[in-house]
């Protein structure tokens, strides 16, 4: 219990707003949680579910650069750019590339490192006591290459893993086959990574997270969150559809849409929706053991409840335009090579948008000059990883505490104009 009692409104029901909302109300806070829809519907419904704690990397790694006009244009690629969208994508493009060095990825990966290298252990207890906990699950983390050639290949990032401490064992066809006998030949070479997790039913998990909170007080308010008001330099309240909700303290944590909600408060955010996509196969014939993520293709097969889930990818189109077409073609074609006996009775399609920072680092702590507002948002690939962690941070900061880990690199300040 804080020395300091908020009253706190929490934009975004996603695991990052959730999370916030949950460690903020056990702090005894009192917490209104804002979404236009419900806990959990947007980003956080759709991924891939893995606890990616070994995830340290940024995309764009050494030698995107040499890659990335290929990749763009090669429908073998798993990358879709929707060429009318290539004018409002530049200017965020542009200084995301610029990360794109060896350089810049290992003082990426330093950063993160604590904010994400505990993940299970930080959903576990997140989740400990409500009915949240029966998603968390202890596994494996696998890569699959076809042939020992891809994994010398992604050398950069088995030595920088080696570094940061995270254990791995190569496996050839035939042991991977022993590991897990539903996968057919196309995979040569296979990382098992120990120590990971994974969430298996990542909108339900939302949801019952949200639940847990609101058992604790919290207030869960659908509406569409439209400014804040601030007074003196101070919080007064936000802006929602209809009405204003008083409060002193506000944290943006509306993922993707974060950028249009911080704009008026002195902040020139390099936010930008990176599409991401999913297939289901419900009711499958088999699963397998561990997620495992298809290196070539760039997404993951992860058992979930009542289906196995095949996301990833990376589109950009903005918030508006359809899904291509492409991507769900593309996972099926791996997964024919990779799965040839798998029988499944239907299939579901989706795609959500990453919240994506030009320098691949979340922002989380208070905005600088106003009393009260702080930001929870930009977790690109990592965020269901991240989000418990982030929420602790951000409810520490809130009453008053400091966090045991280097904030610094994720200081909305760096943004400011
Ligand atoms: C295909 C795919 C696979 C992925 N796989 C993984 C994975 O395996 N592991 C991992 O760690 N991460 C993964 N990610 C990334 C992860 O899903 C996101 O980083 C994370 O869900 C972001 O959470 P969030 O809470 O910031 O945003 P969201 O979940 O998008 O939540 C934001 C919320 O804000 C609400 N909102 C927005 N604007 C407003 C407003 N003005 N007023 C009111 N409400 C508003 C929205 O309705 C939404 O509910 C994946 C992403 C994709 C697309």
């Amino acid at each position: 219990m804080t020395s300091i009692p908020r009253n706190v409104a929490v934009i975004g029901a996603g695991i990052v707003g959730v999370s916030t909302a949950l460690w903020l109300a056990r702090e005894g806070q009192q917490v209104t949680l804002v979404d236009r829809a419900g806990p959990g519907e947007a980003t956080s419904f759709g991924n891939a579910g893995l606890l990616a704690s070994a995830a340290t990397l940024p995309v764009p790694g050494p030698g995107l650069l040499r890659k990335a006009p290929r990749m763009a244009l090669d429908p073998r690629e798993p990358l879709y750019l929707r060429m009318r969208h290539l004018p409002a994508l530049a200017p965020w493009l542009f200084r995301y590339l610029r990360h794109a060095s060896a350089e810049a990825a290992r003082k990426r990966a330093d950063a993160i490192l604590p904010l994400i290298g505990d993940s299970l252990a930080d959903h576990q207890a997140l989740a400990s006591g409500t009915p949240a906990e029966k998603y968390v699950l202890p596994c494996d983390y696998v890569y699959g290459y076809a042939d020992r050639s891809g994994f010398e290949a992604d050398r950069f990032s088995w030595d920088l893993r080696t570094a940061q401490g995270f254990d791995f064992s190569v496996m050839d066809r035939t042991a991977f086959r022993s590991y897990d006998p539903i996968f057919g030949d196309a995979i040569g070479c296979a990382v098992r990574m120990p120590n990971h997790g994974r969430i298996s039913d990542p909108g339900a998990y939302v949801k019952a997270l949200a639940a847990a909170a609101e058992g604790l007080g919290a207030k869960f308010v659908r509406s569409e969150a439209k400014g804040i008001v601030r007074k003196d330099g101070q919080v007064r309240g936000l802006r929602l559809d209809g009405d204003t909700l008083p409060c002193d303290t506000v944290v943006v944590a509306a993922g993707a849409w974060s950028k249009e909600l911080t704009r008026s408060l002195g902040l020139v955010v390099p936010l930008h929706p990176e599409s991401g996509f999913h297939i289901e196969l419900w009711d499958p014939s088999q699963t397998p053991r561990a997620p495992l993520m298809f290196a070539a293709g760039k997404f993951v097969i992860t058992p979930m409840e009542g289906r196995i889930r095949l996301a990833g990818m990376v589109g950009y189109g903005g918030f508006d335009a359809p899904p291509p077409e492409a991507p769900y073609r593309m996972f099926l074609r791996h997964l024919k090579k990779a799965l040839p006996g798998l029988e499944w009775k239907e299939t579901t399609r989706w795609m959500g948008h990453r919240p994506a920072m030009a320098d691949s680092l979340p922002m989380i702590g208070p905005v600088p000059g106003i009393s009260g507002v702080y930001t929870g948002f930009g977790h690109d690939h990592v965020g269901l990883t991240a989000g418990p962690k982030t929420g602790r941070i951000l409810a520490q900061m809130i009453s008053g505490r400091r966090p045991n880990i280097d904030v610094g690199p994720f200081a909305p300040e760096r943004f400011s104009c």
